[in-house]
């Protein structure tokens, strides 16, 4: 249904955190073009004789027409425009059912109009528009219903203002208190969200986010037919950090290495924190010669950075395995282990290092 999306909003695009805007906007959009289309068939019906209406109102159903047409056409795809594009809606829909309050007299349920009105002005314009629409129908209707050709009755007008006041009242506090919870819940479900994917300490996602990440970029991949790699970075004797300078200056690093993996990859790497001190680094499109070099500017990188802790600058480095995908199928398991065993490979060869698995298999493109 991508197509009648873009027909309704064109291309209208919202952050995450804008969901209630996202709803408003489109909501609107539907209103104008439904209310645009129900009331071009009202017309039709009175071009065609079966639904008679004084000539005055058919002028006034023509202009509502057209506008909300044209106000629909001008606030698809641009959501700047919802406040004044909702205002000139609004005050057209009240134009619409005055005119129809005077001139459709026979119609005995017209007034409804101004009723449904409420909630929706609401919804579209918030809690102070809504209620001066409310008070403004309320005083409009009981001053002017005696200049009506034919009148309500004194007891029919009782009800429906009591009615409005009543509907006006329940979405003043209804609407304000469940937007309110509406907006934090969405906060912090955006919060629980963020940390069941990340690892409080450096920020990066955690091993079940960033394995979960990787199989989806695997499939894609291996449907594209394009090459991927993996860097596996264990920090070398990190167990001597903890001991000599004490758990927090060993956290200091861990958060520096991170922000340093963090910068030096491309946006579209995924970068994990999937052990104590160790990352796992999953580079899409990119073949063994591209991760090798990236794995020897990361391991130079590493070396380079000095810490600033409490217990003076500290300096560490890592080894680094690397292994790219060796057929379409691979899963990030197999590739994960490859890689693990290049790093082991490293460390057995003197740290500080990059080491490349070796091919079991010959190396296939794709
Ligand atoms: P190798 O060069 O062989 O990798 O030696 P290593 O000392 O880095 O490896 P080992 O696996 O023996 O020790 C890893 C250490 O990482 C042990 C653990 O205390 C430390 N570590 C794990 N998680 C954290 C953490 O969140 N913060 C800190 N400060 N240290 C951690
Ligand atoms: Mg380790
Ligand atoms: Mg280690």
């Amino acid at each position: 249904m991508r197509w009648l999306e873009g027909f309704l909003f064109g291309d209208a695009r919202f952050p995450e955190s804008e969901e209630y805007a996202a709803f408003q906007f489109r909501l609107l959009c539907i209103v104008m073009l439904s209310g645009a289309l129900v009331t071009a068939l009202l017309l039709l019906g009175v071009a065609s004789g079966s639904n008679p209406i004084d000539s005055r109102h058919v002028v006034s159903m023509e202009v509502f027409t057209t506008s909300s047409a044209l106000l629909w056409f001008a606030l698809r795809g641009k959501p700047r425009r919802f406040m004044p594009m909702a205002w000139c809606y609004e005050i057209l829909c009240l134009a619409e059912y005055g005119s129809a309050l005077y001139f459709v007299s026979e119609d005995e349920m017209r007034v409804i109009w101004f009723f449904t009105n409420i909630p929706g002005v609401y919804i579209l314009l918030g809690q102070r528009a809504g209620a001066v629409v409310t008070l403004l129908s309320v005083t409009g209707l009981a001053l002017g219903n005696s200049s009506l050709p034919r009148p309500y009755s004194p007891n029919a007008m009782a009800t429906l203002l009591a009615a409005m006041l009543y509907i006006g009242a329940f979405f003043h506090v209804y609407g304000a208190r469940s937007l309110s919870y509406f907006v934090r819940l969405q906060g912090s479900n955006r919060q629980l969200r963020h940390l069941a994917m990340h690892d409080p300490l450096t920020g990066l996602l955690n091993a079940r986010a960033y394995y979960e990440g990787c199989d989806q970029m695997i499939h894609l991949a291996s449907r594209n037919r394009t090459p991927y790699s993996v860097m596996f970075v264990d920090l070398d004797h990190f167990k001597q950090i903890n001991d000599r300078c004490g758990h927090e200056a060993g956290d200091l690093v861990l958060k520096a290495v991170a922000n340093r993996l963090r910068s030096t990859v491309r946006q579209s790497d995924l970068v994990g924190r999937v052990g104590g001190e160790e990352f796992s680094v999953f580079l899409p499109h990119t073949d063994l010669t591209g991760a090798l070099n990236l794995a020897e500017a990361i391991r130079a990188d590493i070396e380079a950075l000095g810490v600033d802790t409490p217990h003076g600058r500290l300096q560490v480095t890592a080894s680094i395995g690397v292994a790219r995908n060796q057929h379409s199928e691979q899963s990030m398991a197999d590739i994960q282990r490859l890689a693990d065993q290049a790093m082991y490979d490293a460390k057995k060869n003197g740290r500080n290092r990059v080491s490349q698995v070796e091919p079991s298999s010959p190396i296939r493109e794709g």
